[in-house]
């Protein structure tokens, strides 16, 4: 296999480029830029402290968004190097695509959500994008991080009609239905791949669920059989870890076959072909299939486990709080958040609520609501 980038990949050659002109960097491509600029960020350093799944504080061992961003790169790039796209901008488009989580998981992000529905609403796609544009202050010439455009538009994995026409060139894709590029598309499944999976271990591990319960989806009960074949002693930890990589790797793989077909047949040679051909990145038909029993597997049993809907009620109400008590009197907000009040008050709010990590926001909510909670 060659190492060259295929004609359909992003190059710097078929680039659109930064918004600011910058120097080319000495000693690396553009993209490992970009990638390195996200890892020196501080939403990347928040990540640690922000929920998958499982609240941050309930146990070291689960995922974070750190780990699942880190998991989900590992994956992007290994797809990345098979189609013989851009490795270092999949691999940017991974660590970034998750900056704009609130704390709290999909609670937060929902519930901040609904406090701003009034205000022009929350996405956590597009505060991703929000934080690389304007909100990361580290370079003295401009706010955020000036990323090529091809990583911006990986970040901004969707989002509504209503903010796609507010973004202008950005935007333009979902108005017009057009593709992004197969890096961009390659990442929403290696995310996909990683929590599925990752979910599975920490549901594991956090005895939420069991593996006789699990061995009701078929394309899991199918690797455990294999294992179990192979390794007739083995329990426990190394049990599931064997299979959960098979997993892994068997979804990975039908990824990559699949798509290498589905490049082929639409006879794609260059990026404009792909933006305007059909999704080309996608599961065989049978992997779709099979991953549907253990999306709902995950869902029913998990995500609404009543331990874990507990946690995000708790969340919810969090974020509830700490949204109202900043709206009645922004004068409890740090100076730089008070400052953009002025221009919109429940935006900076939202941003500064959405920046804090799980435990931030717990002890913010602390020094809001509790008396005698030591306060500076
Ligand atoms: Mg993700």
């Amino acid at each position: 296999m060659s190492d060259a980038l295929a004609g359909y990949a992003v190059s710097e050659s078929n680039s659109v480029g930064r918004r600011y002109k910058e120097e080319a960097p000495p000693g690396r491509g553009e993209f490992q830029r970009d990638r390195d600029r996200i890892v020196h960020s501080t939403a990347f350093r928040r990540l640690e402290y922000k929920t998958q799944v499982f609240v941050n504080h309930e146990g070291d061992l689960f995922r974070t968004r750190l780990t699942h961003s880190i998991e989900v790169a590992q994956i992007a790039r290994s797809i990345a190097r098979a189609l013989r796209v851009n490795e270092d901008l999949a691999e940017a488009i991974a660590y970034a695509h998750d900056l704009g989580h609130t704390p709290f998981g999909h609670a937060g992000q929902d519930a901040l959500n609904t406090c701003m529905k009034d205000y022009g609403g929350f996405e956590h796609n597009l505060q991703s994008l929000h934080i690389v544009e304007h909100l990361e202050e580290h370079y003295a010439e401009f706010d955020g991080l000036n990323l090529m455009y091809e990583t911006r538009e990986g970040i901004l994995k969707h989002c509504s009609p209503r903010s796609a026409k507010l973004l202008g060139e950005l935007g333009r894709r979902f108005l017009e239905h057009r593709q992004p590029s197969l890096e961009a598309q390659l990442n929403n499944h290696a995310d996909e791949i990683a929590y599925n999976n990752h979910d599975i271990d920490d549901g594991l591990r956090a005895g939420l669920i069991t593996l006789e319960q699990i061995e009701s989806v078929e394309l899991v009960a199918m690797h455990l059989r294999a294992v179990r074949e192979k390794y007739p002693a083995l329990t426990g930890r190394r049990l599931i870890h064997e299979t959960v990589r098979r997993l892994i790797n068997a979804q990975a793989l039908d990824l990559i076959r699949t798509s290498e077909a589905a490049i082929r047949t639409a006879g794609v040679a260059t990026l404009e072909e792909v933006r305007a051909a059909p999704r080309l990145i996608g599961f065989s038909a049978e992997m779709h299939a099979a991953l549907q029993p253990l999306r709902t597997f995950l869902r029913e049993q998990l995500y609404w486990h009543f331990r874990v809907l507990r946690e995000m009620s708790k969340a919810r109400r969090t974020i509830e709080d700490l949204f109202s008590a900043f709206m009645s009197d922004p004068r409890l907000l740090p100076p730089q958040y008070l400052a953009r009040c002025a221009e919109d008050k429940p935006r900076a709010i939202a941003d500064y609520i959405a920046g804090m990590t799980d435990r931030y926001a717990m002890k913010e909510h602390r020094r809001l609501f509790a008396i005698g909670e030591n306060s500076v």
